[in-house]
């Protein structure tokens, strides 16, 4: 195996407690210049999440090579200011597919093909190949779901294994536990981690750092019960209470000793949290209040929206705001049950974010309609640039238009399939995936967000303006604001008649990190401040 220190995250209890920002936090704290490679095992048997509604599985995430990945590559990468990779995301999917494949092949011939050591052997031989390929110092491996799970078993049987391939001293064990408040005893209950724990060191894992998520920290008797019962030193027992702010976990990491653990466990050093320490003090303490409205369909589950929110946040701690959110789901503004005067009454700013298909898309074109005839501040994002499109077209040019993902037979489809994507019927990783340049036009409120020709986003579509409407938008005041380098693709349009009125076909979001805002956030969320 590759010489790297082994980091194992894993969880119980319950899903949703944080172990993607627990994670990602101590990668944080002994960051340094470091090279950290985080990997994620999902149990599902889908290849990737691309093909699922971000209501199942929360946000898609997309990385700079096109991968769509688990919305914790998300935290990663904000936390540790990295670029993650696509191979670093692995799902049963994934796994079976290859051994499958090795099977036909017949590179197994003659041998009965097993979860052991089959499938469990091909998760470790990747585990090494991204380290050997990588050149990692640290191998940071989360374990999706929960320690138990049928799904997880063979990814929980790899690296059990691992400590014996590279050695005790070079691996370490952090499960991240519940210890729930119980109101009528008025004490939080340790029972329900103890169980979890055994669970655990049944499957043959002995934890080396304990991390109990609860509401409030938990006293010295509560450590020493999950110690005791657990078998650990007291001190490898850290308290992770629910906060405000997820940029707070390292520093609150920190305080509880786990820098300590980890220096003395893995040989490496204290990363200076200076930096990141004034910016949560921001965030705490902001000087004001901005409340912003996003107004989507899968606004029931705030998870399909995360790298907005972590924009948003950040864009915010660089400008002294707390920006609060509100929620519209533009299905109630089709259906009517409320207008979208009381929606936005009281709010600066519109985002119209990612999605797809027809359900609320008219309620959302309802929304842009009002926020430029108001002069609102308004941010599209992919589909809210070409939903922003559209209405421009209907509201400004006079065309009876739509996109094409909405309406097929719509009379001006401003909004047209890619012709790239014409007679691709698979929908697995088949969109406009990843990193792509744009040109910035001269002077243009975009160009000066970005200080720069040139703006690098990650994408996400099938869908672009159709070039043959380029001139009667403009010609009615559109500006277009970047263009891909192909020149053929409206990367950003603004109405300059607006204090802010801007869009992308990009995702933006996925490349905001706190030390480094998106220029398009900050520019947005400063327009909703002044
Ligand atoms: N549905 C649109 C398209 O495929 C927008 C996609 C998105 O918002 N990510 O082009």
């Amino acid at each position: 195996m590759h010489p790297a220190k082994w980091i194992i995250v894993t969880g119980g209890v319950l899903s949703g407690l944080g172990k993607g920002t627990a994670a990602a936090a101590i990668g944080l704290l002994i960051k340094n210049n470091l090279k950290i490679v985080t990997v994620k095992c999902d149990g599902y048997l889908n290849v990737d999440p691309g093909t699922m509604n971000p209501i199942e599985h929360g946000e898609v995430f997309v990385l700079e090579d096109g991968g769509e990945v688990d919305m914790d590559f998300g935290h990663y990468e904000r936390f540790l200011n990295t670029n993650c990779k696509f191979e670093w995301n692995l799902t049963s999917g994934k796994i079976f597919n290859s051994v499958i494949e090795k099977e036909r092949k017949g590179e197994f011939l003659g041998k009965t093909i097993q979860i052991y050591p089959h499938v469990v052997d091909e998760i470790k031989k990747r585990f090494n190949e991204i380290a050997e390929k990588e050149k990692a110092d640290i191998m940071l491996i989360e374990i999706g779901g929960t320690i138990g799970d049928i799904e997880n078993a063979w990814f929980t049987e790899a690296v059990r294994q691992l400590k014996k391939d590279v050695g005790p001293d070079n691996i370490i064990y952090v499960h991240l536990t519940y210890v729930p408040f119980l109101h009528s005893v008025g004490e939080p209950k340790t029972k329900p981690a103890q169980r979890d724990i055994a669970l655990l060191r049944e499957k043959g894992i002995q934890p080396n750092i304990i991390i109990a998520r609860s509401k409030e920290m938990l006293l010295k008797k509560h450590k020493e019960k999950i110690a005791l019962f657990c078998d650990i030193d007291e001190e490898c027992v850290i308290s992770g209470r629910d906060i405000d702010t997820i940029y707070e976990i390292p520093l609150m990491f920190k305080k509880e000793g786990m820098v300590e653990l980890l220096v003395k466990k893995l040989d490496v050093k204290a990363t200076n949290l200076s930096e990141w320490e004034l910016l949560v003090e921001k965030i705490k303490n902001p000087e004001q209040v901005v409340k912003v409205a996003i107004c989507g369909k899968y606004t029931e589950l705030k998870d399909s929206y995360a790298s907005i929110i972590e924009a948003l946040a950040h864009a915010g701690a660089h400008l002294g705001a707390k920006v609060s959110l509100k929620w519209i789901e533009t299905t109630d503004i089709e259906e009517r049950k409320i207008s979208i005067e009381e929606a936005l009454k009281d709010v600066r700013g519109v985002i119209i974010p990612g999605g797809f298909g027809t359900r609320g898309a008219e309620g959302k074109i309802e929304m842009i309609r009002y926020a430029r005839e108001k002069n609102i501040p308004f941010l599209g994002l992919c589909f809210g640039l070409q939903l922003a499109v559209v209405e421009f077209a209907r509201n400004v040019c006079g065309l009876d238009a739509n996109s094409e993902e909405v309406d097929e037979k719509t009379s001006n489809p401003v909004i047209a399939i890619l012709p790239e994507q014409i007679g691709i019927d698979k929908k697995g990783g088949t969109m406009r995936l990843g990193s792509y340049t744009a040109r910035l036009k001269e002077g243009t409120l975009v160009q000066n967000l970005y200080k720069s020709n040139l703006a690098v986003e990650r994408h996400r579509h099938r869908y672009e303006v159709n070039p043959k409407y380029h001139d009667v938008l403009q010609k009615n005041g559109l500006v277009f604001s970047g263009i891909s380098e192909n020149r053929r693709l409206v990367e950003f349009i603004e109405f300059p008649k607006n204090k802010f009125h801007a869009a992308t076909q990009a995702h933006p979001e996925f490349k905001s990190r706190l030390l480094n805002p998106s220029p398009l956030f900050y520019g947005f969320v400063s327009a909703c401040m002044n």
